[in-house]
């Protein structure tokens, strides 16, 4: 196996890490072989290793090693991002070393000259945008706004309290054990930005994401010209091959030539494959990013209508129709939230229950039915998919 081939093993290893790390939960993938696998990486193997360590370096620097853990992959840190500042530093620095002086070329006009510096700041100026505005913390002078921002459908979101920060969660809010805080719209966090991603930040976090893909489509294209200028200049279009089973002298091919630079010049073609597996990477993700934002759905909600549709499939949920007859007036005294409990209810004329359970209350015509498919359940968030973009990128202004 060559180097390129090991290359392609490892990277085929972790896509499939990966896939197993962020799908093994799903309902629908937890009880076959990737949820098996999901549970022997992420709970098997951590005992295993904590059991190894124990008997090797001793409980007290465990407990250290612990900590060390807990501070890189269980709190905000800038591991992710001085790394991906140093991988790209050092991959611009390469090309404009080793590909600059290509530039202008034989496939290269020399208005690139003009156009890569531009592109080298806008990506820093970008991932810096990304990386410092507010995701939509929320705080007690702002909740106000985020609880009129969104109503709360009482499937997803009912009202209550946060333990951590006291205060009111507003619909489609979840608090960030990372960030310390409870986050409006909160998609989910985000290590390479080390923050969340939520109601104010999702309009940068696409930015950066088209900024990168653009970046690394154009590092590649400009990899791949350079490489045809020099297949030109190096004269392998005028090259033979002697073909030992024939005997006869065949012309080189285009992609062989290609291969014999690569292997006489390695960093250009390192750069352009790093830019081009990364363009593959990223724009996949900011397609499914923007699939989900286009539903009405944040990464969060996503994986709560999954755990839904499961309960859907073992016939946990049941849709309750309420009507009073006539409104008895209210004697009982109930907390704040229970109030706008019913009041929702009341207003909707449905609700929607995890198991079956029989009407208690007097007065109340109750029907109810069983759901048996995700499509009898509204998304209420979900205003189409102009609509629901159109939200992500011109949020209401958060009041000051
Ligand atoms: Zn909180
Ligand atoms: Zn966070």
């Amino acid at each position: 196996m060559g180097l390129l081939g090991i290359l392609l093993a490892t990277l085929a290893v972790i896509c499939v890490a990966l896939f197993i790390l962020l799908f093994g939960e799903n309902p629908r993938l937890r009880h076959g072989i990737v949820g098996k696998m999901h549970t022997l990486l992420t709970r098997t193997m951590p005992r295993v290793i904590i059991a190894i360590l124990r008997r090797t370096i001793g409980e007290k620097n465990l407990k250290r090693l612990g900590r060390c853990w807990s501070y890189c992959c269980e709190s905000r840190n800038p591991f992710l991002q001085i790394f991906f500042v140093l991988l790209t530093s050092v991959s611009i620095s390469g090309f404009l070393v080793f590909a600059l002086p290509h530039i202008p070329g034989i496939y290269l006009h020399g208005i690139h000259l003009y156009i890569i510096p531009t592109q080298i700041i806008w990506l820093y100026v970008s991932y810096y945008i990304a990386c410092s505005a507010d995701p939509g913390t929320i705080t007690e002078e702002n909740i106000r706004f985020y609880l009129d921002l969104f109503p709360y459908d009482e499937l997803l979101y009912k009202p209550k309290d946060c333990s951590t920060c006291h205060l009111l969660k507003p619909a489609r809010s979840k608090h960030c054990s990372m960030c310390k805080a409870c986050i409006s719209r909160l998609d989910h966090h985000c290590a390479w930005l080390n923050r969340c991603v939520g109601y104010n930040n999702h309009r940068y976090f696409f930015m950066f994401l088209f900024t990168l893909t653009q970046f690394c489509a154009y590092g590649l294209y400009l990899c791949f010209q350079v490489y045809r200028g020099m297949v030109i200049e190096w004269g392998l279009d005028q090259a033979y091959l002697f073909d030992r089973r024939t005997g006869k002298q065949v012309p080189l091919s285009f992609r062989k030539a290609m291969i014999h630079i690569l292997h006489r010049d390695r960093v250009i073609g390192s750069i352009g494959i790093l830019a081009g597996v990364i363009t593959v990477v990223v724009f996949l993700f900011m397609i499914y990013q923007l699939y989900l934002a286009g539903r009405g759905l944040t990464t969060n909600e996503a994986f709560k209508w999954e755990v839904l549709e499961d309960a859907i499939d073992r016939g946990d949920i049941w849709i309750v129709e309420e009507t009073q007859p006539s409104k008895p007036p209210t004697t009982n005294k109930k907390s704040k939230h229970e109030k706008n409990d019913t009041k929702d209810r009341n207003a909707v004329g449905q609700s929607i229950r995890n198991r079956r359970k029989p009407a208690t209350s007097t007065g109340t015509i109750v029907k109810e039915h069983q759901v048996t498919s995700l499509e009898e359940i509204d998304n209420i968030y979900d205003h189409g998919f102009f609509k629901n973009l159109k939200h992500i990128f011109f949020p209401k202004p958060i009041p000051n």
